[in-house]
């Protein structure tokens, strides 16, 4: 007995995009047969970036391209090193040590020893991986996706990694607001969502009350919900002042969902700090199941997403996917998506969050107009068929120019 799954495919999307969006899509995939290409990043759950991996590259593989996907190894002093760049990479303070340097470094080096990389295309993403194109001799263009808000990097972490950046063929960023200075060229592909994830999915009403019933989740108030992993960026400390000031005006239960993914060793610490604010209607669960995202996605009366810095944010587009009303820090990917007042709110102080969760609590209807107004956003701009495509039209670009050369 067997119980795979059937692959979804592109013709999948057919009730979203249309036929010609299908037509279109296989089209550009065509010249693309049996291209051999490869992801590397540094975690295979938890974050953004696992996330996408795992919808694009089987879709790409439905399309005839051979697409993978490897992380690196590191130990917890390399996660530790890459984790404090990554916070510097948005704008907080890093001490750029020898040692620190010959840690990562020496990390890469030993990954590109195991990793035998021949490939037509090798996308690689984030900095944890970046200098790995050291160590090849390249086959085919080598893609640096960086997903993190580069809007106001740490002058001298920048200056350090763009010396690898440089090696690139191409890099690729969320939005046009995080272009540096560079010789590379750079392209914008804002991330997308799977609609047939487990995540994503259309859920029955029992299904939702059975996985909230299963964490005993209270039912009886109205539910406001962050879903983050537990790093100070999200700003869970912020959601829970809010919540506690919107507290005073309407009755409602906060939960605060997170997980710690492998590659960020500050989650514990954060949780740690987080969990004596507890009570009977401040719920924080750190927990690593994606049913349960759902259900509370759509359950909620309000999501939050307040993060201070936010290089795209998909537990926006989650949410405004699920029609749920959503309120989103006013920075970096968050502004990409929500357009004030029209399919969600951008908010930038504690007050002001606390203020819109009492107004979409007390105005039910107002919440259901931006809900469905966030589902069509995310139906236009952010579904992974968007996404595919521009992949797709970045490897043909560099198959005519390849193609030109040999
Ligand atoms: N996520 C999850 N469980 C959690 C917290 C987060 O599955 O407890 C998922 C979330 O649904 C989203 C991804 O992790 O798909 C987070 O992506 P986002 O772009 O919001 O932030 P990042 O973690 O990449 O900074």
């Amino acid at each position: 007995m067997h119980h795979e799954r059937r692959l979804i495919t592109i013709d999948d999307y057919e009730p979203y995009i249309g036929r010609e969006g299908i037509k279109r899509i296989r089209q550009k995939a065509r010249p693309l047969q049996d291209l051999h290409v490869t992801n590397i990043n540094s975690t295979y759950y938890g974050g953004g970036v696992a996330e996408l991996l795992s919808s694009l590259t089987l879709l790409m593989n439905g399309l005839g391209i051979r697409t993978g996907w490897r992380i690196i190894q590191g130990s917890p002093d390399f996660f530790s090193v890459t984790k404090k760049m990554h916070n510097a990479l948005q704008g907080g303070d890093i001490h750029l040590t020898t040692q620190k340097k010959e840690i990562y470094e020496s990390t890469v080096f030993e990954n590109s020893v195991r990793n035998h990389l021949d490939h037509d295309m090798v996308i690689v993403h984030d900095p944890q991986p970046l200098p790995l194109i050291r160590h090849y001799t390249k086959h085919g263009p080598w893609i640096w996706r960086c997903h993190v808000d580069l809007s106001q990097p740490h002058a001298g972490l920048w200056e350090y990694l763009s010396s690898f950046v440089e090696l690139y063929d191409a890099v690729i960023l969320t939005r046009e607001e995080y272009r540096r200075d560079l010789h590379t060229p750079q392209l914008y592909f804002m991330p997308a969502i799977d609609p047939f994830s487990i995540k994503n999915r259309e859920f029955s009403e029992a299904e939702v009350e059975k996985r909230l019933q299963y964490y005993n989740i209270p039912t009886d108030l109205p539910l406001v919900v962050q879903i983050s992993r537990f790093d100070k960026w999200k700003d869970p400390e912020g959601v829970i002042q809010a919540f506690k000031l919107a507290r005073k005006q309407v009755d409602a239960t906060l939960v605060l969902l997170g997980n710690v993914a492998t590659d960020d060793p500050e989650g514990e610490e954060v949780y740690d700090a987080l969990v004596h604010q507890r009570d009977e209607r401040i719920i924080i669960l750190s927990k690593q199941d994606t049913a349960l995202v759902n259900a509370l996605q759509r359950k909620a009366a309000v999501v939050l997403q307040k993060s201070i810095r936010e290089g795209f944010g998909l537990t926006v587009t989650e949410a405004l996917w699920k029609g749920t009303p959503v309120i989103g820090g006013d920075v970096g990917g968050i502004r990409l998506q929500i357009e004030n007042g029209e399919n969600g709110f951008l908010v930038s102080s504690v007050e002001e969050a606390a203020e819109r969760i009492v107004q979409l609590l007390k105005d039910p209807e107002l919440a259901r107009k931006l809900g469905r107004a966030g589902r069509e956003t995310v139906r236009e701009k952010f579904l992974m068929s968007r996404y595919l495509e521009n992949y797709l039209d970045l490897f043909g670009s560099f198959e005519t120019i390849y193609r030109l050369r040999s």
